[in-house]
């Protein structure tokens, strides 16, 4: 029995849109009765695309269903609330935020990590709350990679280049949202991802629990997962080792995660897209909003590397119709850079243009490029900023 089978038939019971024959998938994990909310579905227009081995198949087979999913995604309706908040600002290296395209001879370019905090109403009428890339920036920071360059810098250097804006206990507190009220958190993929804190641990930590098992600060919420990012994390290949924590996730409480595979609708206008290639269970984010539809990842780090011909960055749009690229990938790994380059196709053909400037894709990237004095080469063209949809009601 697949796992989404088991959701939807056992867990939530729905139909599923979208469909046009049958899953192939497989697993024997079995997730927890209170899964995915009711009104969750699985999505297929891109089942077959996902099938196909060689990538130039598999590219034409993604622009080819990107109009049938956005005609119908744009029917399934709209969250009832969608903001972001900056978390922090940190350096990057150029050559992996923008691969082989920009000319900066600038070793770093800056980058603001942000959370997305949605609500919905499920199908049964009840108001639902997921985080969207809720970052604990402090455990963060213990990242094979981050350590070494932290190492590295003389301590001033993080100073004058590190901005923390808010943590997410502040966010959400200044929103009036209580701990117990989130019922999801997820992440587009778990490079640098330390979740003990929020879902718990069923044994003590070392580092920040010695006596007892982490308490969730979450206590209700979920982490939905890719089934293949969690495989991954438990044997990491080198090209992947550097950014990932995985000794952070071997005593995470079982129950507070969902494995899913593929491509799923949450709730009206909120659905997880399956976008492999940056990290083996990499996914995004795809909302319905009052400005159309959007996505979010990590699989670019600007609207423009979606849209190059239009960047102003020096190098970029040179270099991509150099080499006829249509789209920049953010390249910290290039573990499978041609599905990344298929996932960003997908996301940036099922998007809408940005009303503020129609040049550019409604893709929004979850550490998007920020202007910075320090890096005169690699000022952004555009920004979008944030996300902002409906409005937050307080819930009694
Ligand atoms: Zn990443």
């Amino acid at each position: 029995m697949s796992i989404w089978r088991y959701i939807v038939h056992s867990a939530v019971g729905l139909s599923r849109p979208g469909c046009h024959g049958e899953s192939e998938m497989t697993s024997t994990a079995i997730p927890p009765a209170t899964a995915l909310p009711p009104g969750a579905a699985h999505i297929d227009h891109f089942a077959q695309a996902d099938a196909a081995d060689l990538s130039g198949v598999q590219l034409r087979m993604i622009r080819e269903a990107a109009p049938r999913f956005r005609e119908w995604f744009a029917t399934t309706g709209t969250p009832d609330y969608v903001g972001t908040f900056d978390l922090v600002s940190l350096p990057y290296p150029t050559k992996f935020g923008l691969w082989r395209a920009a000319l900066s001879p600038v070793p770093f370019l800056t980058i603001t990590n942000r959370l997305l905090v949605l609500r919905w109403k499920d199908a049964e009428g009840r108001t639902r709350t997921m985080l969207f890339e809720p970052s604990d920036v402090q455990l963060d920071g213990n990242t094979p990679y981050f350590k070494a360059l932290r190492e590295s810098m003389p301590q001033q250097f993080e100073r004058f280049t590190v901005t923390y804006h808010a943590t997410v206990e502040e966010h959400l507190r200044r929103l009036g949202i209580r701990a117990e009220e989130v019922d999801y958190i997820t992440f587009d993929h778990l490079h640098t991802q330390d979740v003990r804190r929020w879902i718990g641990t069923t044994t003590p930590q070392a580092d920040i629990s010695p006596a007892k098992p982490v308490e969730p600060y979450f206590p209700n919420a979920t982490m939905i997962v890719q089934r293949r990012e969690l495989a991954a994390l438990a044997e990491l290949h080198p090209l992947q080792r550097p950014w990932f924590q995985p000794e952070a996730y071997t005593d995470l409480r079982r129950d507070a995660i969902v494995e899913i595979e593929g491509d799923i609708l949450l709730g009206p206008g909120i659905a997880l897209l399956s976008t492999p290639g940056h990290t083996p269970g990499n996914h995004s984010l795809v909302l319905n909003t009052t400005t159309g539809i959007w996505a979010s990842s990590e699989n670019a780090i600007a609207a423009e590397c979606m849209a190059p011909e239009h960047s102003r960055i020096p190098g970029v749009r040179r270099w991509a119709g150099r080499w006829g690229q249509e789209v920049i990938i953010n390249a910290n790994t290039i573990e499978n850079t041609a599905q990344q380059y298929n996932s960003m196709v997908k996301e940036k053909s099922i998007v809408d243009r940005s009303r503020v400037d129609p040049r550019f894709p409604q893709f929004f990237p979850s550490s998007e490029l920020t202007r910075n004095r320090l890096n005169p080469g690699t000022q952004p063209t555009f920004n979008h900023h944030a996300i902002n949809h409906g409005s937050l009601t307080p819930q009694r």
